[in-house]
């Protein structure tokens, strides 16, 4: 080990210090009998209902769910369960994977919850041949109305993620969204280019999932085979295009969101508190796209910034993000990384750390007069430098959106 990485290592324990005082969600222990409950439901019909709220289910939503999971060609688990505060932590994102475990079959696992009459999920899709076909991912990022299905009942979305799942399957066409599915209200949007296109599947080629709508998107595929392009541009760094795109993707998302949170009629006082925290998220993003156009640090941030505006906008459900690569999905595992270090990570990357290894990581050029420029990881590098090395991008501390206004000013 050089000299020169163990200084950063105990630079970066200070910043770790920090950690102590992160609002992580407490480490809680998880209500063993929901996963076996609903696996064991499962084995009758694959449709569950939580108990709670059975009576009166609408039955034409029920009927919809297992007209469209009838229509594909792998196995469809679907729960429909109330938004626990056991849930409300990042733990709901592992639910199908535990669940998928106890099945042991191949499928598609949705866990779906709603919280104020309003649905979300998760979900996670195992193929019986291994990997084949394309990304559940990349095929919802190219579902241009996917952001546009309402959410006040269950059926809309989790029909869309059927179908989604058996284009990204076995390559059918999607079929359309019919129109009592869609929000009438949205603005619109612009056509995406032929090279944000390009753009997108790199960046999901990589192996990065993302928010869709309110749709949280694991997919084991992620963590088994992580597909990597033949060739990537700029070498190895990550590409500063991908990381533009979904910046520039979750901007205006976080906008909408604000607006619409803005837009309901009364606000409590914590609504206000959550238009306030999103706003300040989403004007620190705005400025480091604005100033970045090309670093992919401010860029990253950007995304970051972004991205956790629109979850406190939409869902009060903040998460860091992953410390080694912030373009991943979100930090949802506290990964022990060396005995006194933790950090929030996502999963691929947990179960790297796990493995005693450390992830690839966000890498960076620096440019080293002897050595020319070469790629490093981003938290090797001086966290003086901007706000992003200093917070892991706000992994480390929840202060980025300050810290960014502090450096930078505000909205330009
Ligand atoms: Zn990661």
């Amino acid at each position: 080990m050089s000299a020169l990485f163990l200084r950063r290592c105990r630079r970066l324990a200070v910043l770790l210090a920090v950690l102590a005082f992160l609002p992580s969600a407490p480490a809680q222990a998880a209500p063993p009998e929901l996963p076996d409950q609903i696996a064991a439901a499962w084995r009758t019909d694959p449709l569950y209902v939580d108990p709670a709220m059975r009576a009166g289910f609408p039955q034409a939503e029920l009927d919809r769910i297992k007209a469209a999971a009838a229509s594909a060609d792998f196995n469809v688990y679907v729960a429909l369960i109330p938004r626990t505060p056991y849930l409300r932590e990042e733990r709901s994102l592992d639910l199908p994977t535990l669940l998928q475990a106890r099945v042991g079959e191949p499928g598609l696992y949705l866990v779906w919850t709603v919280r104020d009459k309003y649905w979300s999920g998760v979900e996670t899709m195992v193929r019986p041949a291994g990997l084949r076909g394309r990304s559940l991912v990349s095929v919802q990022l190219d579902d241009k109305q996917d952001n546009k299905i309402v959410n006040d009942r269950p059926a809309p979305k989790i029909v869309r993620t059927i179908q989604q799942a058996s284009t990204a399957y076995d390559g059918r066409a999607l079929p359309a969204i019919p129109a009592t599915d869609l929000r009438q209200d949205t603005p619109r949007r612009t056509e995406p280019s032929t090279t944000d296109k390009e753009d997108r599947s790199v960046f999901v080629g990589m192996g990065i999932g993302g928010l869709i709508g309110f749709v949280l998107v694991l997919t084991l595929v992620l963590r088994r085979g992580r597909r990597r392009p033949a060739t990537r541009r700029g070498g190895t760094a990550t590409p500063v295009t991908g990381v533009r795109t979904q910046a520039d993707r979750w901007i205006p998302k976080a906008g909408r969101a604000i607006r619409a949170l803005e837009k309901q009629k009364s606000h409590t006082s914590l609504q206000l508190d959550l238009r306030d925290d999103a706003r300040a998220r989403l004007d620190a993003a705005k400025t480091l796209r604005a100033g970045g156009n090309d670093d992919v640090l401010a860029l990253a941030g950007a995304y970051v910034l972004a991205r956790q505006a629109f979850q406190v906008a939409s869902s009060d459900d903040l998460l860091p993000p992953c410390f080694f690569d912030p373009t991943h999905p979100s930090g949802t595992v506290r990964a022990a990384w060396s005995d006194d270090t933790e950090v929030p990570a996502c999963r691929t990357c947990a179960k790297t750390v796990e493995q005693g290894k450390t992830p690839r990581g966000l890498l960076v050029s620096r440019k080293s007069g002897l050595f020319g420029s070469d790629l490093v990881p981003y938290w090797t590098l001086d966290p003086e430098d901007n706000p992003m090395t200093a917070t892991g991008f706000g992994a480390l501390s929840d202060d980025l959106a300050e810290r960014v206004t502090r450096v930078y000013g505000g909205v330009r």
